[in-house]
């Protein structure tokens, strides 16, 4: 079984999304097959998916016959779901337009600091296989002519024969009308009799029939127009949060003896020095070799604030280089380098579809069908009871008009799309739709206190002899020697202010790290612990010589089964962690926070920030424990950690949220992953959360309401076959344009 991501090009409709999934699914040998409207992927688990791609094009285009499927691959390799040097080349299609590519300003092209280039003609001119969207020509010059031999039409009957009359409306109405009724036979041919452009056609056909000429050719138009604004939103949307997420450079500059060559971006291999001009985006992950600059890491971390960097400092892919020329090793390919990794996140969290989503899918399958059954019924039983034939089938034929699901199987998919491309630019990275989903199901937020609400950077206070064997610069010698054997912030702390005193250190023969507790090491014939009081007294030393302070944290020292020395250590709380929990608080959640610290500076912090409840002296194993006590208690939880002693409480949780902390365990592990440590963040996951669930909502109430009430009117004797057609593609627009609201408003 292998898997593969593929892209369907020219996906243009939702529903039709929903149906070649399923069809799909039904073919034999197909493990898994998901389609995700928002990218257009296809990710299709086979024994060789290749082998099926053949079929799968043919599925594709039984229901939209301009569907192309093409290998899911990096930048340069033929047509992209999203191009990051876009220009906007008016008129055409813009979707797979570039103009980058052509010189190394390629970041002021595109990305963020986006201009509009002109690039007229020249965008077909490097090398890339666009397809400039023929049918988007087409179908504008289908609108055109349609429309204008409509208006003819429309003033022509006071001077024109009658017959005359008729001919035009049937021009205009086969110009609009050929590709509805082409996709309408083939849909037939397929059995879809519940396809929209089948349903369409029977409509405006009826309506000849029933010599309604205008409203036949006018529905047509409208029906034509809608859809097509409806696709533009619906590109211009997935654009722009592609453009929010997508930050992968097409090209790099190249420094090889003293020339600058400009490569394809993949073909960067570590090792390779590259230029980086000021204003340009980091575009590999790699180390500063020459220059200094200022380096904006918000589109990575969210983090506002720039931070400045020197030769040897390691550089993230997408980070803006501000202020100067500079050269960088490559350290990651382009696949591999955070650019990409984001990317990949958000278009796996795309692809987990939100329950919403399934929900709306499934409910689509029975919806057409129903109104379909509806618009029967009314065109036999009223007309009979009646006799007034033409009204009712009229009736049933704006039915049929609005039977089409598009704007329900649209509105939550994209608001989630929506949603998550808000999040990835405030470095909150979704993983995927159903965890955005239940944020907002959550009752509790659980913190990890180290890393979390603090700082998680210890300054070491101060040190305390216990035994006058030792001076305290040899006790700081040997607090170092112990936690070289570990990463926790607590020893990274001391390592960093070991080398600040210039104190030397001896690697331990033998050590070993417990996860909440401390280190135990032998170092020259001495059996050491290092760590705090829980370690000590699961050790059995005595500990009546330890005063614990009220505030900070100590690390203590054992040798040979006695107390030596005792190093005090002070987090800092984080400057936002009190707002944070505030709005938290606010938002009508609780708050708890667990550490594995003792119970007075736990307090002590909690009393400062404004947490609720605190739970102290905690092992990993206890803090899921715990939390799962606050969940019984409570409802869902949210658990937010830095991902590393934590893991099986990420786990555990609800929503297990990573915070400032791109490592792949913690990623593996996390639903929400918090690239930047502002703890600002997780009020604004919830907020998006809130917001996703909220407009995705509103776009399902919204197309209901509107297609109920066309419904009705046909019953109360107002029916109008114009507002079924807006209560058909024009609701999927706006639709569209309300969940693409979401990107905006929360959009730095
Ligand atoms: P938190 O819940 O604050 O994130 P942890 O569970 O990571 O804390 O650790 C709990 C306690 O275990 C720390 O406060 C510290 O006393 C002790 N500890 C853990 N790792 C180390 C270490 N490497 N060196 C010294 N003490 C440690
Ligand atoms: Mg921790």
């Amino acid at each position: 079984m292998s898997k593969k991501t593929y892209i369907l090009e020219n996906l243009g409709c939702a529903n039709c999304a929903a149906k070649i999934e399923k069809k799909i699914l039904e073919l034999p040998g197909i493990e898994e097959a998901d389609i995700t409207f928002a990218t257009k992927q296809l990710r299709l688990t086979a024994d060789h998916p290749d082998h099926y791609i053949e079929q799968i094009e043919r599925i594709a285009r039984s229901v939209e016959p301009d569907i192309r499927i093409r290998e899911r691959k990096g930048r340069n390799a033929g047509t992209k779901i999203h191009e990051h040097n876009q220009c906007d080349c008016d008129g055409n299609h813009q979707e797979h337009c570039s103009c980058g590519g052509h010189d190394h300003e390629h970041s002021n092209c595109g990305g963020h600091d986006h201009e509009s280039h002109d690039c007229g003609g020249h965008c077909q001119e490097h090398g890339h296989i666009h397809d400039s969207h023929p049918a988007h020509k087409k179908e504008e010059l289908a609108i055109l002519f349609g429309s204008v031999f409509f208006l003819i039409g429309v003033f022509l009957p006071d001077y024109a024969p009658f017959p005359a009359n008729i001919g035009i409306f049937i021009a205009a109405y086969l110009i609009l009308g050929w590709n509805v009724l082409k996709n309408a036979a083939a849909g037939f041919r397929n059995r879809q009799i519940f396809d929209e452009n089948f349903l369409m056609s029977i409509a405006t056909i009826g309506a000849f029939f029933i010599q309604e000429y205008p409203e036949a050719v006018g529905v047509m138009l409208f029906f034509r127009i809608g859809e097509y604004f409806e696709h533009k939103a619906v590109e211009k949307s997935r654009h722009s949060i592609m453009e929010a997420i997508d930050m992968r450079p097409e090209t790099v500059s190249l420094v090889k003896e003293d020339s600058v060559f400009i490569i394809p971006a993949e073909q960067a291999m570590p090792g390779q020095i590259l230029l980086v001009r000021a204003g340009d985006r980091i575009p590999l992950d790699g180390t500063l070799i020459e220059g200094t600059t200022r380096v904006d890491t918000s589109a990575v971390t969210g983090e506002p604030v720039p931070v400045s960097a020197v030769p040897g400092d390691s550089l993230i892919s997408g980070c803006l280089n501000l202020s100067g020329l500079i050269k960088m090793r490559v350290d990651k390919p382009l696949e591999e380098s955070m650019v990409s990794r984001i990317l990949e996140c958000v278009e796996n969290a795309a692809a987990g579809k939100p329950k919403m989503e399934r929900f709306i899918t499934r409910f689509s399958r029975i919806y057409t069908p129903i109104v379909v059954i509806a618009a029967a019924i009314t065109a036999i039983i009223p007309s009979i009871l009646t006799g007034d034939w033409s009204y009712w089938i009229y009736t049933a034929l704006t039915f049929l008009v609005i039977s089409c699901p598009c704007a329900l199987v649209l509105s939550v998919p994209l608001a989630f799309f929506s949603a998550i491309g808000a999040g990835s630019s405030h470095g909150i990275l979704f993983k995927n739709g159903l965890s955005l989903e239940a944020i907002r199901n959550i009752k509790t937020i659980v913190m990890d206190k180290t890393g979390t609400i603090t700082k998680g950077t210890f300054e070491v206070v101060e040190i305390i002899p216990l035994d006058s064997d030792y001076t305290k610069t040899e006790l700081l010698s040997l607090f170092a020697s112990c936690e070289t054997a570990s990463n926790h912030p607590i020893a990274n702390s001391i390592l960093t202010y070991a080398r600040e005193e210039n104190i030397s250190y001896l690697s331990p023969e033998q050590t070993e790290e417990f996860a909440g507790l401390g280190i135990h090491a032998f170092l020259s014939g001495k059996e050491l612990l290092c760590g705090n009081r829980k370690l000590m007294e699961q050790h059995h030393i005595d500990c009546s010589a330890f005063v614990p302070s009220s505030y900070g944290t100590e690390v203590i020292l054992a040798a040979d089964g006695h107390l030596i020395g005792i190093l005090h250590i002070e987090d800092m709380v984080k400057p936002e962690s009190k707002e944070a929990i505030s709005q938290i608080h606010q938002m009508g959640l609780q708050t708890a926070m667990l550490t594995g610290d003792h119970e007075s500076n736990a307090r002590t912090i909690a009393a400062s920030t404004g947490i609720r409840t605190v739970y102290s002296r905690l092992l990993p194993e206890e803090k899921l424990i715990t939390l799962r006590k606050i969940r019984e208690k409570n409802g869902a939880v949210m658990f937010v950690g830095d991902g590393m002693n934590d893991a099986p409480v990420l786990a555990g949780a609800d929503v297990g949220a990573a915070m400032g902390n791109g490592a792949d365990a913690a990623i593996e592990a996390a639903d929400v992953v918090f690239m930047s440590k502002d703890l600002m963040a997780v009020p604004q996951a919830i907020a998006i959360s809130r917001e996703a669930v909220r407009t995705a909502k509103q776009n399902i109430i919204f197309a209901l309401i509107i297609k109920a009430l066309v419904l009705i009117l046909g019953f109360l004797k107002y029916a109008n076959m114009w507002f079924a057609v807006f209560a058909d593609s024009g609701v999927a627009f706006l639709c569209v344009l309300n969940s693409i609201r979401i990107l905006y408003k929360f959009k730095k």
